[in-house]
């Protein structure tokens, strides 16, 4: 998978809106030391954490499996636009087939789907994705066709959050209780933010 950062605000955004409710503009350095620290002390420690929501992040995310992309649509506050099946389907449609399921094919295979530790896995997500192939092939629609597809295809968004929510989905999705692939994503997601932001979220991965 792969994280990409393409837009986030700048901290004293965040800073010159906690400083609004005590009118201490004159005390901000424009997201300097003083700036980083009042953030930490009333977003974080405080818990008044909607100064937070101010910090807007717009990502963009590839090669993650649909089957990920269900669990992380589960975070309601934050903005998805989707590759969509119903119009980009066409890329299966003049593919050679995979089988044998040599590993010629199976490396063929991976740029369509995600794959795991488990090589039967694997295997049978790639029967899968032939039958997907050969359905297309055989002039199905992709409306119909995509509900045959298996829950390890690729699929690639735009995702923006905002700081607050960002701390929640990090939290929750970094757990050792969350699955492999959006933990994955959890972390790749925090190594994607900007180095002077990443003392807000912290605290909120695993370790
Ligand atoms: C380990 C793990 C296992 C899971 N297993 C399952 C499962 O088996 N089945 C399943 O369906 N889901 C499962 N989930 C998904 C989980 O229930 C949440 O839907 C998901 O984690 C999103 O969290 P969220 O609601 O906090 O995030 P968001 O939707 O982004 O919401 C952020 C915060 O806003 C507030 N909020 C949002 N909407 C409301 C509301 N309607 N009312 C009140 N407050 C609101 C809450 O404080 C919430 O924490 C699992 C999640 C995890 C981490």
């Amino acid at each position: 998978m792969q994280v990409t950062l393409t837009h986030f605000t700048p901290l004293h955004i965040c800073s010159n809106a906690i400083r609004t409710c005590y009118q201490s503009f004159e005390r901000g350095d424009n997201g300097g030391e003083k700036d980083l620290a009042l953030i930490d002390k009333v977003g974080n420690k405080n818990r008044h954490s909607s100064t937070l929501e101010h910090l807007f992040y717009n990502f963009y995310i590839q090669g993650i499996s649909r089957a990920c992309l269900q669990e992380l649509a589960r975070h309601r506050m934050a903005s998805y636009s989707v590759k969509s099946s119903r119009y980009t389907l066409k890329e299966l449609k003049h593919t050679e087939t995979f089988l044998p399921l040599n590993s010629h094919n199976m490396h063929r295979a991976e740029q369509f789907l995600v794959f795991c530790e488990n090589e039967r896995v694997n295997e049978a997500s790639v029967l899968a994705l032939e039958n997907l192939r050969e359905i297309l092939s055989s002039g199905v629609g992709n409306d119909l066709a995509k509900f045959c597809m298996p829950e390890s295809y690729k699929t690639e968004l735009a995702w923006s959050i905002n700081a607050r929510s960002l701390q929640n989905f990090l939290t929750l999705r970094s757990a050792n209780a969350a699955l492999w692939e959006i933990r994955k994503l959890s972390l790749a997601v925090f190594e994607a933010l900007p180095q002077e932001h990443r003392f807000i979220f912290q605290d909120c991965m695993a370790t």
